[in-house]
């Protein structure tokens, strides 16, 4: 996975823990500060995408999903579009 510092822009990126609560903090060495990312990260939590599913089938529209489980719009858009498609077929293989 591929991050920049969200400051200065260089990939002098370290994994330094997790934030409490629960993103994947970075450090960059470059300007020395420190970040969170939640793009993508979120999105592929195991359970994320169940909870998408719910929220959708309870009547909560893309904007009220992203909000509440703190992810893109995208990313919740991308996820209904792999699950409805073909009946029988499981999302899960699209994993990673
Ligand atoms: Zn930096």
């Amino acid at each position: 996975m591929e991050v920049k510092c969200r400051y200065c822009g260089q990939e002098t990126v370290v994994k330094n823990g997790k934030a409490p609560n629960g993103l994947q903090r970075f450090h960059c060495q470059a300007c020395r500060r420190y970040f969170q990312v939640e793009y993508r990260y979120n999105g592929h939590k195991p359970g994320t995408a169940q909870r998408i599913v719910d929220m959708a089938f309870n009547g909560s529209g893309v904007r009220d999903t992203s909000r509440v489980l703190g992810i893109s719009k995208d990313t919740v858009i991308r996820r209904l579009k792999k699950i409805s498609p073909r009946p029988g077929e499981q999302s899960t293989a699209s994993y990673r």
